[in-house]
Order: C-alpha cells, then structure tokens, then sequence
C-alpha cells in the first residue's frame, strides 16, 4: 500500500506526525473522515445540514485598508469589503512587535481593489457583517476555492505539528490521488437496493463535497458500510460460539441452591425466577452461553447472578463476577459473605489494592480449584489470573465495561458461559446492533415494599435541611458532587471544597469523603463506616454511582445536576429507596445549558429506567450510556448508533438476508465482503474468526 510518504507535499517529516493519527498509508488518509463540515459559501443559498457548522464568510472587493493601535499594545487591521448584500468589516487583531511588523504580510495581500474571502466570527451577534477575521484567501487563489474557501470544507482531528490547513491540503492530494481505486466490497444488489453512492465518488464527497447532497450520500454510504459489517460480525460471532461445545454438563442438585434460597430472606419475584430459569436452560444446553439480563437499578440482578454461580458450583466448576470499580466489587464481596455463609462455598476477592502476598495466594487458590467464586475488578482480566476450571463469567454493569474487555473475559474460560448485567435498558435495535451476540433476559418488576423514591427540583437551602432533617431520624444521606477538585470550569462544586463547608455546616453529624482518588484503604474504610450506619453523611463523586446498596440511606443530594447525564443521574438516584423508608432524590441545578433541562424534568417525572433510557437515547446519544465511545471499542469512523437509527436498522435487515441467502458469506459476490469482515473484526479486533 502507498505510504503516506510519497503524498505531495507531504515527505518522511510530516509522514511521522500522520503517524500519530493512525495514518500510514493514502488509504489511511483516504478513510480519515472529517469530524465535521465547515459550510465556508458565502451566506446565500444555504440549507442546514445537522452535521455541517455554518461558519460567516464574507467575499468581496476591499474598499479601505486602515492599520490602528489600542491602548493595550494591540493591533487591529480593519478592511472594509464591498459585498452584494452591502458594506462588510473584518478585523485582524495581533500583539504589537516592536522589532517588525506584524502586519506586513497583510498589507502586501489586502491591497484596494482586490476581491478577497475572510471568515470569521461576528463581534456582534447582531452585525453578521462585521467579523473578528480568521481566515483570509485572494479571490484570484484558484487552489484556495478548490479546498479551503467558497465552497463546504472538511475538518479533521489534528495533531500537533499537523494544521488545520495542511491536512486539508494531504486530504485533497490524497482524493486526486487516490480515491478512484478505493474499490468496493459491498454486493452490488445491497448497494442498488438502497440507494448507496458508488464508494469512488462517496470517497470524494467525504472530504470535498460539492453540495449538501453529495455529502449527505457520502456520509450515508459510509454510515451504512460500517453498521453493517458490525451486525455481521456480531451474528457470525454468536454462531460461532454457539457451534463450539462446552464438553461439560450440568445438574441441578440444589445442594447448594436450596439452602441458598431458604437463606435469602425474601421470595424471588416472578421476574427473578424467570431470568434465573432462562439461565440455568443456557447453562444446560451443550453449547456456550451468551445472555445479557437487563433489570432495572434495584432490581435484584444480584441474586440471580448468585444463582447461576451457585449451579456452576454444585457442578465442581469455577465462576467470575466482574464488576467496574473498586468498591463495588468490595461491596458484593460482603453481600455474598451475607448471602454464603455457612453454604461450604468457597470465594474471594481480587483487586488491585490486595498486598502481594494476599494476591499470589488468591492467584494460586484459584488456579489451584479451591476457589469457587472469584470477586474482581477490571484486574480480574489481566493476564496473571488463571483458573482450574472456569466455567461462569458474569460481568456486572456492563455499560461500563468496553466489548474488547468482555472478550478478554471470555477468553479466559475454556467455553465457559457468560452472563453480562446491566441496568440500563437497550431498544431493540441497538441491542442487536451492540450485543448482537447475546440473547436476552430482561428483569420487568420490582421486589415488593418499595416505595418509589420522589424526586424534586431544590434548592441547596432546601436540600441540606431535608439531609438535617433525615440525619436526625437516624437515615443516612448522600451529597454528590461532579468533580474531587476545584477547577478553572468555575461553576461547578467540589467535593474537597464542599466536604469542608459541609463538615461545619452539619455540624455534630459524621460528615465522611469518598472519592475516586483517595487511597485505597480509605476508601474502603468510609464505604464499611458508611454501610454499618457510622456515617451520616456522605460527600461524594459519582464512584458511588453503582451498586451500592445502603438500605438505611434515604436521601440523595445532586449538586450541579446539570452536568449529570441521564443515566448517572437514575444510577445515581438508584442509591437510594432500598430499604422500607421513603426516599427522596433533590436535584441541585446551578446552571441550565442545552438539554440539561430535560434531563431534569425527564427525573422527576419518572422513576423507571426503561422509559428514562428511551429519552436518555434521545437526549444524548446511545454511545455513551453504553460505553462505546468511552472506550472507542468499536473505532466507528462516522456513525452514531443513536442518531443514525434509521440506517441501523436497513443493516441490521440486510445482514439478515445476506446470512440467510449465504450463511458463511463464501459465494463468491460476497467474498469482498467477507474480505473486509476479517481484516476489521477478526484481524484487528479480534472478535470473530474468519480464515
Ligand atoms: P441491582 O439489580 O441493581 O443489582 P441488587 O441485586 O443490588 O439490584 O438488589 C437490590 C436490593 O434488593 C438488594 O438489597 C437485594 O438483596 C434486594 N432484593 C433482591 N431481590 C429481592 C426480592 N425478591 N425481594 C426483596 N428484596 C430483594
Ligand atoms: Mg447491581
């Protein structure tokens, strides 16, 4: 493949800073699609596209040329343009140098007389003719209307060292010089049947498009290769694992599930006994497991998890209970020492924090068989951890765990089934479209004797009487705040800052900090302290977000609740109402921006987590509630799984009918496809396995 080196105007120097972005090759380069589109025409005839930022152009003949100073050693170079529409004024500013000129350039280019192009921002929303410049180009600059004025103009994720401008430049070289040969892999009947823009031209368009319409195509054409390939990997993934035997059966003997759920205290719901059921066929059936069970925040997925460990165990095999933080992996580690006692069942946990005597002796209890559950963290994937014989993966709140970790989990038992919980609801489409492997238990009910917990809109004032108010009945309170520390972004609170004024202001009360960043010990001092009812209140950050279950707490306090997305916001609230006491949730806002205001009223108007995803999906975009983004998993190029639904949707048809015509995609108008298929999933994700 071409390497980017031999680019025009590009040379080894520039190559290795491409390099930094992942660009190697003129393919590369050719696939290294705009973040966004500048419509850089001048103001007439524009029509909206949502992805393409209109930034104020004005082209015309310059009229005068003046050269002032201000009082602060600055410069300002005004020119004023003659234009169509009238009289427009653009401003160059630029710090005073007593050595030279810094003006000289300009008054060599912006002469009287000629026809020039500046962008920039209004100095008054209300003057659109009169611009803070940015950018200026010679009407007479031909090369400069073929890539960065007058026309829609791409804009790239940069590097330093790379320019805006520059990589405008590689990128149109690039298309003159590549984008012709790109080729195509998808069939041409799906590319006819729906109206896809031949992959050459998309190719061009991408970057230079000539119209709102090609660029709507391109990006279309680009968005659908993508969401396709993925649903097709997801599919050819989920028959591979089920085409694979596990080469071990079980029996339900309920040695251990019977005294299980005599222990348990409570009935399992109806829901419980039905995902359990679900479960328990999966782990039956000669072949893997892939499930994801959705329940609600408090919806008991705990104890079905236990449940399906609890069966592996009778069997002699071995299980892992991932969870995404610290201490929420140390808080099932004390639920199950309440839930195991006296069962014979032999567990432990594993974190990042255990001394390294503790940690060698896990490692080789477990690799040893006499460990039946292990508790974990992230760690419990590192490479260091072996079993004896795992057989049961689960991995909890899964919205915080990247795939690839999921499949590093998974390849760590030898077949073993696998179980990923979450609490955050998945509409069908991007169910299949993120977990196309899995099928599905959804927990729809709530243990009885809860009631709801309220949610309001209050002020700081109001909130931090009602935590007196509930400190003083003996309950406990949670105040959360967005950031540990103080930064320039000034509106927003601190808990450092706050635990401070916090400690004074309830005074007489056990005021406690929890935070991402103290030390481990400490922190799980104050979630021991805070759980046995030693802390009345507890200042934190969004670590407590999930998980943990503090049946006496019963209030939750969320400062700048605007800066919560809608799912931390519900997780957040899902802290609370676990015990037999009402419960409230305040929503502290201090600012209102964007969509914060539906968030907000979105949380008090509902409790339930399914309708509340819906909006979230809505509001925010799906990406991030179900950590894809966070962890650029998936790498998408161009689509966004939430906005671009619709496409979605015709890939996730299309991949039905191609599998179902050819379900090892080997005819050979599929071939290209299956082409592309291994060299993204199977080649760099790892993720299927195509020879
Ligand atoms: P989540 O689904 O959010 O993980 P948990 O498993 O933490 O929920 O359960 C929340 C709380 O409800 C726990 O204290 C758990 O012991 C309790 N619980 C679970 N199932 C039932 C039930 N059927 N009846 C009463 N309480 C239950
Ligand atoms: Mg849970």
């Amino acid at each position: 493949m071409a390497s980017i080196q031999f680019l025009k105007g590009v040379g080894p120097k520039k190559a290795e800073l491409f390099g930094r972005l992942g660009i190697e090759t003129l393919d590369d380069l050719l696939f290294y699609f705009p973040r966004a589109w500048e419509d850089r025409r001048p103001a007439a005839g524009r029509e909206p596209l949502p992805y393409l930022d209109p930034v104020p152009v004005v082209r015309g003949k310059i009229k005068t040329v003046r050269d002032l100073y201000t009082s602060s050693r600055l410069r300002i170079f005004k020119i004023v343009v003659e234009t169509p529409y009238g009289e427009a004024e653009a401003s160059f500013f630029k710090r005073h140098s007593p050595r030279f000129d810094v003006f000289a350039l300009l008054r060599k280019d912006l002469k009287p007389g000629q026809v020039v192009w500046v962008t920039g921002t209004p100095e008054d929303p209300l003057f659109l003719s009169r611009l803070r410049a940015d950018e200026y180009y010679l009407d007479s600059d031909a090369a400069a209307l073929k890539m960065h004025i007058g026309r829609i103009v791409p804009v790239y994720p940069l590097t330093e060292g790379l320019t805006a401008k520059f990589m405008r430049e590689a990128a149109y070289e690039a298309v003159q010089a590549g984008a012709e040969a790109v080729g195509d892999f998808l069939p041409p009947a799906l590319a006819l049947k729906r109206g896809l823009a031949a992959r050459d031209l998309a190719v061009r368009a991408v970057h230079f498009p000539a119209n709102n319409f090609e660029l709507a195509a391109a990006r279309r054409r680009f968005i659908y290769e993508e969401l396709l390939l993925l649903a097709l990997a997801w599919a050819i993934k989920k028959r591979q694992t089920r085409s694979v035997l596990k080469g071990f059966g079980y029996e339900i003997k309920k040695n251990l599930l019977t005294p299980f759920r005599e222990r348990l205290g409570f009935q399992l719901t109806a829901a419980q006994a039905h995902a359990i059921n679900e479960i328990f066929a999966d782990m039956q059936v000669p072949t893997p497991m892939g499930r994801l069970l959705e329940g609600d925040v408090g919806s008991g997925k705990t104890v079905v998890a236990l449940s399906a460990m609890l069966l592996a165990a009778e069997n002699g095999g071995q299980s892992v209970f991932a969870a995404p933080t610290e201490i929420l992996a140390e808080q099932h580690f004390l639920t199950f020492e309440r839930f195991l006692k006296g069962l014979g069942v032999r567990f432990a946990l594993l974190t990042g924090r255990l001394k390294a005597a503790e940690k060698k002796k896990v490692l080789a209890d477990l690799a040893g068989g006499k460990i039946d559950i292990l508790i974990g963290t992230h760690a419990v994937i590192s490479d260091g951890v072996k079993f004896k014989n795992l057989r049961l993966v689960v991995v909890d709140e899964q919205h915080r765990f990247g795939v690839r970790q999921r499949a590093a989990l998974r390849a760590k038992g030898d077949k073993a089934d696998m179980l990923i919980m979450t609490a955050t609801p998945i509409p069908r489409t991007l169910f299949l479209a993120l977990y196309g492997d899995l099928d599905l238990s959804v927990i729809k009910e709530m243990p009885p004797g809860r009631p709801p917990v309220k949610t309001t809109e209050a002020t700081e004032d109001i909130a931090f009487q009602a935590a007196a108010d509930e400190a003083a009945k003996g309950r406990q309170v949670y105040i959360v705040y967005p950031v540990i520390e103080e930064t320039q972004a000034a509106d927003m609170k601190s808990v450092k800052a706050e635990f401070e004024r916090l400690s004074v202001y309830f005074k007489g009360r056990r005021v406690a900090m929890l935070h991402g960043r103290l030390p481990g010990d400490e922190k799980k001092r104050v979630m021991e302290d805070f759980a046995a009812g030693r802390i009345d209140i507890l200042v934190a950050t969004q670590v407590i977000e999930v998980g943990i279950d503090v049946a006496n707490a019963t209030l939750m306090v969320i400062n700048n609740a605007e800066r919560f997305g809608l799912a931390s916001l519900h997780q957040l609230r899902g802290r609370v109402g676990r015990g037999r006491w009402a419960s409230r949730c305040m929503l502290v806002a201090h600012a209102r921006a964007g969509d914060s205001a539906d968030r907000l009223r979105a949380m008090v108007q509902t409790s339930n987590g399914f309708e509340l995803s819906e909006k979230d999906i809505y509001i925010r975009g799906a990406g991030e509630i179900l950590g894809v983004r966070q962890h650029g998993d998936m790498d998408f190029k161009i689509a966004d799984m939430s906005r671009d639904k619709d496409v979605l949707e015709q890939a996730i048809e299309d991949r039905a009918a191609l599998l179902a015509a050819d379900p090892e995609l080997v005819k050979p108008e599929n071939a290209p496809l299956r082409h592309k298929l291994r060299s993204l999933y199977a080649a760099r994700w790892n993720l299927i396995d195509l020879s």
